[in-house]
């Protein structure tokens, strides 16, 4: 053991990011419902435009991402000029975090807030800052309370996730109207598809210069494995991600798929309406059994149990039934169990397995 090798300060302080898992052991037709991902995957165009990737394997991808860029800015009406594409929209948080923050500074995220917020902070020594939700809701006063000289970034996702809540357009305003000069406010609409008529923070980016929304193809899109995702904001700030990104960071295959896939808005219309219907359907058939929950405006709802024992045994009796849903301990809920809007037969399934475990007890 060498102890002079050491990483940068905050690294050690990583703890490993846990993917949902997808296979149980011993079981077959198991459905996975703890990754957020859409049940329908990506629309039929958007596989064919993948499969024809195979053709340009070796040559290398275009390193400015413009046609992508385009397509992006075309469908949401936005300057393609102030769009950065990612590995996901994970990598625009770790850019963000690159450039904007390092050891002595401070980043913000919420009680329930994404994980990849504080991993990327500790990744840049910066120092995370968990500031408190109010009934597991985005608290703007808290977090403006909690904003320093030192404070860099701000990361709310809106949506939130595991939570399913989120703030108006007005709260958002505030927040972004009182931050301290230095901070970036980074709305991250990774379920903002979800929304009915929401932007994911377009209009309030236009109005100022100090926030960046964050955007990806895994969720509503279907593309979770593919990993693409996309930042908007100030000209001045994607400039200077765009320095630091890689110039190869996507390939041929990301960018031609995503570019079919977002220029496919029929297929995300009817995810979103099918999503709406069986989450409704399956909040409700939940709270008929006593497990309440907020009103998610995701493809997700987080299942609120008496105590942590009572969420432990409901995922170990649906792991029985081969229904994989989320643990949430790690986001400070260990009474909830986050479960992802499936198709509906997948939704019939978990309900009827909640109601089995209810029942038994
Ligand atoms: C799923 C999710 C993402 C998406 O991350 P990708 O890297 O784009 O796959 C981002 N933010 C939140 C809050 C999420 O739940």
């Amino acid at each position: 053991m060498n102890d002079a090798i050491r990483p940068q300060p905050g690294i050690l302080d990583i703890a490993l990011y846990q993917g949902g898992q997808s296979h149980l052991p011993g079981q077959s037709n198991v459905v996975k419902l703890s990754s957020n991902e859409n049940p329908f995957g990506p629309g039929e165009r958007t596989k064919e435009v993948f499969l024809r990737a195979v053709h340009s394997l070796h040559r290398y991808p275009g390193t400015d991402h413009a046609s992508l860029r385009q397509a992006i800015a075309e469908v949401h009406g936005l300057d393609a000029g102030r769009i950065i594409c990612g590995a996901g929209s994970d990598e625009i948080i770790t850019f963000l975090c690159q450039a904007y923050a390092g050891p002595g500074d401070e980043v913000i995220h919420t009680e329930h807030g994404f994980l990849m917020y504080r991993i990327s902070a500790l990744a840049v020594g910066a120092t995370p800052v968990v500031v408190p939700e109010r009934e597991r809701t985005t608290d703007v006063d808290a977090i403006l309370a909690a904003c320093s000289p030192r404070t860099k970034l701000v990361f709310i996702a809106n949506p939130n996730n595991p939570t399913g809540t989120m703030i108006g357009a007005k709260d958002m305003a505030r927040l972004a109207e009182r931050l301290p000069a230095q901070a970036i406010l980074v709305l991250d609409g990774a379920y903002a598809e979800y929304v009915e008529a929401y932007d994911g923070g377009k209009a309030l980016i236009e109005a100022r210069d100090n926030v960046v929304m964050t955007r990806t193809f895994s969720k509503i899109y279907g593309l979770g494995g593919l990993r693409i995702g996309w930042g908007y904001g100030p000209q001045p700030i994607i400039d200077v991600l765009t320095r630091i990104r890689g110039p190869f960071n996507l390939s041929t295959a990301q960018l031609d798929t995503a570019e079919a896939a977002v220029r496919d808005q029929d297929h995300v219309a009817r995810c979103r309406a099918e999503n709406a219907r069986m989450r409704v359907w399956l909040a409700e058939a939940l709270a008929e059994m006593g497990v309440p929950s907020d009103v998610s405006m995701a493809n997700f709802v987080l299942a609120r149990f008496a105590d942590a024992a009572e969420a432990e045994g409901c995922d170990a009796y649906l792991r029985s039934q081969g229904l994989i849903v989320r643990q949430v301990a790690g986001y400070n809920l260990p009474h909830c169990l986050r479960i992802t809007v499936g198709d509906e037969s997948s939704c019939r399934r978990v309900a009827h397995a909640v109601a089995q475990f209810k029942g038994q007890r």
